[in-house]
Formats: structure tokens, C-alpha cells, sequence
């Protein structure tokens, strides 16, 4: 079970970067497989494993009615032979990201959100009789899933300064930091959370760590808070697109790309500095967006 691709680095020419003779490179993920976030394909694919060698036949996972894991899982099922269901949280809605799921075969279950708090329980109540059926937790945290994102560090074939990545559960970034100390690379590791204030950013990623190891966690670029943007982001993002012809979404990549344009503005890097930004992927998602876009 597997992409025929090592996703490729591409080099983004910025007068922001040059100017200060710095290097910046994105790890385009994305292009893995234009459904499944590319780092969400990362963290299935051990799970994928796992389910076929206890004979599961169907994946159960849960998400938020434009969630990039859903949409993931749905199109891994299509394509590696499982059925799939998803449980959305909340009342009834059509998007195009659900629209897609079902698309892709996938038996989406509304669910109020008082019990969308219990996904156990949800999973027991509706297939206690179904022995086929896996338990696939929302957001995929487990050390299955971290072990599937090590393999990007695998992947590269020059060393870099620095790391970034956009960080939601913290799952990829500590695959990442896991796969650098592995292999006792120099490269500094930072996870950008995309949420408001996420100090505890931290110790999410260090629960997936195999062993101890320093990262920096920027939590100056949440924009507000999940999904939420800023008209500055906006405008970055636009801009970034009509530049580059690379599509990046306003819920982690626009802002881990920010962040990194934000701080070799500010003189952050020092000169001579080559910098790997991960693009996890996620532009399914700007359909969900286009009104932000104005
Ligand atoms: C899910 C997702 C992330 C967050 O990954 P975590 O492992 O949960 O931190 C980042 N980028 C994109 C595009 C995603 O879909």
C-alpha cells in the first residue's frame, strides 16, 4: 500500500528570501494525491496497514463537515479497497468536501455534537456487530501515524537550517522531529500551531516523541483562532498563489507560509540559511473558503 512518489522540493524564489541570501524550499506534499492532504496519506498509511493485518474491511472515522481527514479517508478507502463511514459533527449540511466523500463511497452519519464527544461509544453503537469494522480516531493522533510522517525526513537529499510545518493535532511535526534525531540531522524544527495562543502545542508534539529533542513552536501566527483568518493573510495567501501557481489553504499552510515570511522579514534567519517548508496539502479546502476571499 503506497504512492509510487517521493513528494518533490521545489524552490520558491522571493526577493524576502534572496535579498538576505536565503533559501526557501517547499516539500510539496500536496502533490501526493490531489484528495488526500498530503501528510494526512503520511499518517494513514500505517493505519491502513494495521487495519488490513487484522482483516478490517471498513474504516470508521470522525470529523467537522470540512474536515481534510475525512476527505482523506474517504478517498484511501476508494483507492486501497475499504469501505468507509464518517461520523460529521453537527446538524445536516452539504459542502463540497461532503459532497466529495460521498463521492468517493463514503457513509456519512450526522451527529449532534454532545455525542460526537464520544466516539467509542458512537463506533460500539452502531457497529458492535460488524467484526470488520476499525476505529480510525479523528485527526489520526497515534504513534502509527507519527511513524508514517518520519518517512518524509527519509525522503530529503540535502540537509537544511531549518524545518517548518503547520500543526493541528502535532501528530506530523513530531514524526518529523523524530525522523531528523534519527537520522541526528542539523536542522532546527519549527511547528507553526494554527490555532489562538497554542502554548500547549508543546506538549502534544513531545507525546509522540521517541526521544527528547528541542523544536521551536511559533504561536504568534493563529490568526484568531482555527480556520479563522485576517484580511493580511488573505492577502498573502493571494498573492503567494498568483505568484507561485502553488494553491495553499488558509487553515495551515497560508499560515505556516506566513510565518516564514514573517520572520525573515523580521531578520529572523541567519544569511545563508536554507529553509524546508512542508506543504501538507489541504487546498480542498480553500472551496470551503471562497467567501474569505472576497
Ligand atoms: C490535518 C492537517 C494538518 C495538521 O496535521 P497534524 O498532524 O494534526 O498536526 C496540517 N496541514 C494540513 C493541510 C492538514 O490537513
Amino acid at each position: 500500500m503506497d504512492f509510487p512518489i517521493n513528494s518533490p522540493v521545489q524552490k520558491i524564489d522571493d526577493a524576502v528570501f534572496t535579498d538576505q541570501n536565503l533559501a526557501l524550499y517547499l516539500k510539496r506534499d500536496d502533490l501526493i494525491h490531489p484528495l488526500i492532504s498530503g501528510n494526512k496519506w503520511r499518517k494513514l498509511k500505517y493505519v491502513l496497514q494495521d487495519a488490513r493485518l487484522q482483516h478490517k474491511t471498513r474504516l470508521v472515522t470522525f470529523g467537522g463537515a470540512f474536515s481534510n481527514h475525512l476527505l482523506a479517508t474517504a478517498a484511501v478507502g476508494a483507492v486501497f479497497g475499504f469501505k468507509t463511514t464518517g461520523f460529521v459533527r453537527g446538524e445536516k449540511v452539504q459542502n463540497d468536501t461532503l459532497f466529495m466523500c460521498s463521492l468517493l463511497g463514503m457513509d456519512l452519519i450526522f451527529t449532534d455534537r454532545e455525542s460526537y464527544q464520544h466516539k467509542q461509544e458512537l463506533f460500539l453503537n452502531h457497529f458492535s456487530n460488524d467484526p470488520f469494522a476499525y476505529f480510525v480516531d479523528e485527526g489520526g493522533a497515534s504513534a502509527l501515524s507519527a511513524l508514517g510522517c518520519t518517512e518524509l525526513v527519509d525522503e530529503l537529499e540535502e540537509t537544511y537550517d531549518h524545518l517548518f510545518c503547520a500543526c493541528g493535532t502535532g501528530t506530523t511535526a513530531a514524526g518529523i522531529i523524530n525522523g531528523l534525531s534519527e537520522k541526528k540531522l542539523p536542522t532546527t524544527f519549527h511547528a507553526v500551531p494554527v490555532f489562538k495562543n497554542a502554548d500547549w502545542m508543546r506538549q502534544e508534539i513531545e507525546k509522540y516523541l521517541l526521544k527528547e529533542a528541542s523544536f521551536n513552536v511559533h504561536t504568534a501566527y493563529g490568526f484568531g483562532g482555527y480556520a479563522k483568518t485576517t484580511p493580511e493573510l488573505i492577502a498573502f495567501i493571494k498573492n503567494f498563489i498568483a505568484q507561485t501557481g502553488i494553491l495553499i489553504d488558509p487553515v495551515y499552510t497560508g499560515k505556516m507560509l506566513f510565518a516564514i515570511f514573517d520572520l525573515a522579514k523580521k531578520g529572523y534567519f541567519k544569511p545563508g540559511s536554507k529553509i524546508l517548508a512542508v506543504h501538507t496539502g489541504g487546498t480542498f479546502g480553500l472551496l470551503g473558503m471562497k467567501n474569505k476571499f472576497g
